[in-house]
């Protein structure tokens, strides 16, 4: 047993998973900027109140799950990491006087959340999530764009069958009297709640129906529906919405029971799930309206709304399937020696030809030259660059090793005469 681990809940990606999150997020990246959502970075930390205040002190997140920071003597302020990155978004819009900007405003986040949850598959401590917002227009077109958004993005990422679930939650206007509803309905089965749903009950009934105790499937089922509740506003944007998702061909579900952990969260919500895994805890990724937050984080009224897509779970659906997950493309070339010892004179080649933008490889161990041969073989490397007594005219041989041919090549030559093969194939 080694003496250090990775803490509990987090994980080391080693290169073909590192990988598989970089083709992940590289795919997030151009998506967003083909969408016209621009990169922004926030930091892995906030005050601990912009978490309480914009995510709600009675949500999962930040009453059980929030990496809070051991607060230093000197220092007043507590912080904790981001379990998210919408409260830190908006946070940022209202602090840079953003709402002075052209709206709406459209943001692409890429990055690391920290949730002190417990440990289990597709549940890390440490995860990685793509997050968009798009602050500043009350929709509906734009709902139906960051929806159909989401959905691309598995499509191009290779995750069959995601379907989609939306709903509408309502507004400060309606959701008062739904929860009224909600809570007298809870209220005459209180017998029949489970002690933390009972709890919820209290403090955020809403989440009743996102409960994931089974006694409480029936109770949910039977519970009265936001979406027949909603006031004439919310349902007529709720229904414009669908106009557009039918407009664009984006085929979803009315899912009634769909909330969302998250207090800020207003008419339109949605998740995205594999299709046989609806309902499980299992969500790929999920988003939503939130047009009180901005005002909650000291801005004006201001209408938005955003996704966070769990990157983590698309590696694992990924892998699930059988798919590829990252395909490591091998060098161009191989740099090897007839004189096991003179590593200096490969080193030297392989420089210049990385100078030159070519991905190349080198053997530094003083092998023998088949040995070496056997190494750029097992790369996959297109070319061996084999150094010998010509590099005193300054030559070198340019084996081919996919097509078993072998010529001389002015050393001067060399990168031009690669980087036209290069192109022919695809390399790194
Ligand atoms: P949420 O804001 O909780 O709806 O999270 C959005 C997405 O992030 C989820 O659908 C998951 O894909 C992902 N996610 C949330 N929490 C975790 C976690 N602890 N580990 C891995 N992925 C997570």
């Amino acid at each position: 047993m080694p003496s250090f681990r990775a803490p509990r809940g987090t994980r080391d990606l080693l290169p073909e998973t590192r990988a598989g999150l970089s083709r992940l997020e590289s795919l997030a990246r151009s998506l967003a900027a083909r969408y016209g959502y621009r990169e922004l970075e926030i930091p892995l930390f906030e005050q601990t109140a912009v978490f309480e205040r914009g995510i709600g002190e009675a949500t999962d997140v930040v009453e059980k799950e929030l990496f809070r920071l051991a607060p230093r003597s000197e220092e007043a302020e507590s912080w904790a990491l981001r379990p998210e990155a919408t409260a830190g978004v908006v946070r940022a819009y209202v602090q840079h006087g953003m709402q002075t900007w052209p709206q709406p405003v459209k943001f692409s986040v890429v990055g690391p959340m920290f949730r002190y949850d417990r440990p289990q598959a597709g549940r890390y401590r440490q995860f990685w999530q793509w997050d968009v917002e798009a602050i500043g227009d009350p929709g509906p077109g734009v709902d139906a764009e960051v929806i159909e958004l989401g959905r691309r993005f598995y499509v191009e990422a290779g995750v069959p069958g995601v379907q989609v679930l939306v709903n509408s939650i309502g507004d400060s206007v309606c959701r008062p009297v739904y929860l009224d509803r909600l809570k007298e309905y809870f209220g005459r089965h209180e017998a029949a709640l489970p002690e933390l749903e009972l709890r919820r009950l209290q403090v955020n009934p809403l989440r009743l129906l996102d409960s994931k105790d089974p006694a409480m499937a029936a109770l949910v089922a039977a519970a009265p529906r936001i979406t027949e509740s909603l006031c004439e506003a919310c349902a007529t944007h709720f229904e414009a919405v669908r106009a557009h998702l039918d407009a664009l061909g984006v085929a979803y579900r009315v899912e009634p029971t769909l909330v969302r952990g998250l207090d800020y969260y207003s008419r339109t919500a949605f998740e995205y799930y594999r299709s046989g895994a609806e309902g499980q805890q299992q969500a790929l990724g999920g988003g939503g309206r939130y047009d009180g937050l901005v005002e909650l984080l000291g801005g004006r009224h201001t209408p938005a709304i955003g996704f966070a897509l769990g990157l983590d779970r698309v590696l694992l659906a990924l892998e699930e399937v059988g798919a590829e997950v990252a395909r490591e493309t091998p060098p161009l070339a191989f740099v090897v020696g007839a004189d096991p010892a003179d590593t200096a004179a490969r080193l030297r080649v392989a420089a210049m030809l990385r100078a030159e933008g070519l991905s190349v490889r080198v053997e530094l161990v003083p092998r023998k030259l088949g040995r070496q041969l056997e190494s750029a073989s097992r790369e996959h490397a297109h070319f061996a660059i084999i150094i010998g007594d010509e590099l005193t005219d300054g030559n070198v041989q340019l084996k081919d090793l996919e097509a078993g041919t072998q010529r001389l090549v002015p050393l001067t030559e060399l990168a031009k005469d690669l980087a036209r093969a290069a192109k022919s194939h695809h390399h790194g």
